[in-house]
């Protein structure tokens, strides 16, 4: 069972308790990104099994109403195990989503799984005609070039700074240049997007920046944040922009728990004081 120090970041483990969150989200005007935790599978069992956990997933959250989707890892879905298992797990979970009305968001991994994800996107937003989105990571020096690739496309594309830690020859490894990355690839997005724009970020001065972008250019977009972060700023963004909240559930928590709070010291106060005062 989750413990309570560990529900501030994670919905729960079952289905019902993140349809659940995300019902909660809905009263505050902001939608629910629902993520089964899970990642870097090494079998066909354990990436099929994923697949058809959110087939049912997409099926519930159509019946209910919510305004929800979902958003999957390629290496979730079998990409380290094969690249036709992953291919054939995701066109389940979108063919799923398309006949529930759900949309079906695609992380973005390390670096050496960008090629292999872009293609299954461009195959699903071209073959859908939308109905998918896929992230990219302003920290790689080769997302500008990948930007003007899905500019072209249908679907959404979720910006973020990157979670992961390429090498110098293909990353940005100084925040500064990161940052400055970032704002050059929201700058590109709202002029040439017509729509489909995500800002994944918790950062004020891109957020301060992509509304700036918003007034001059007219383009529409929203902000997507993680669960726990800034919870009280979501609720009060989404009076004037598009929130959705990235809801991580599941049974595999305890690695994504403690990455969150170890990356910042705010983080691990939180959980300390939490543990003393259990
Ligand atoms: P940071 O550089 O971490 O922080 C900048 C500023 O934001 C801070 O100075 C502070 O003002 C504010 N801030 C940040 N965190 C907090 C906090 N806990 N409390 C209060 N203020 C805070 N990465 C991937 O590589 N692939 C993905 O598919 C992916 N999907 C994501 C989906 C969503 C919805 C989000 C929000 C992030 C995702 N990420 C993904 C992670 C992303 O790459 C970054 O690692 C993460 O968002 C931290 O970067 P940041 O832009 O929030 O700013």
């Amino acid at each position: 069972m989750l413990p309570p120090v560990a529900s501030r970041f994670i919905a729960g483990e079952s289905d019902a308790e993140v349809l659940e969150h995300a019902r909660q989200l809905n009263q505050g005007q902001v939608g629910a990104i629902c993520n089964k935790l899970g990642e870097h599978y090494h079998t066909r069992e354990q990436a099929t099994a994923d697949a058809e956990a959110y087939e049912r997933l997409v099926a519930d959250i159509g019946d209910s109403g919510l305004r929800a989707c979902v958003s999957v890892k390629p290496s979730q879905l079998g990409l380290f195990v094969d690249e036709g298992v992953f291919r054939a797990n995701l066109a389940r979970v979108v063919t799923a989503a398309e006949a529930a009305g759900v949309f079906v968001w695609i992380d973005m991994e390390d670096h050496t799984t960008t090629d292999a994800t872009l293609d299954a996107f461009e195959h699903h937003a071209v073959e859908q005609g939308g109905g998918v989105g896929v992230c990219l990571q302003a920290n790689l020096r080769r997302t500008p070039e990948d930007l003007e690739r899905l500019a072209a496309l249908p679907g959404k594309v979720r910006l973020v700074k990157g979670a992961y830690d390429p090498p110098a020859d293909v990353a940005y490894q100084d925040g500064n240049a990161v940052n400055e990355a970032y704002e050059d690839c929201l700058r590109y997005m709202f002029e040439a997007f017509e729509d489909g724009i995500a800002v994944g970020s918790h950062d004020p001065r891109m957020l301060t920046l992509a509304a700036d972008l918003h007034t001059r250019h007219g383009t529409p977009y929203e902000v997507q944040m993680l669960m726990g972060v800034r919870t009280d700023d979501q609720f009060e963004l989404a009076d004037t922009v598009d929130v959705w909240q990235y809801v991580p559930y599941g049974s595999r928590w305890p690695s994504y728990f403690w990455r969150r709070v170890l990356e910042r010291k705010e983080n691990a106060l939180f959980a300390l004081r939490a543990i003393a005062g259990s």
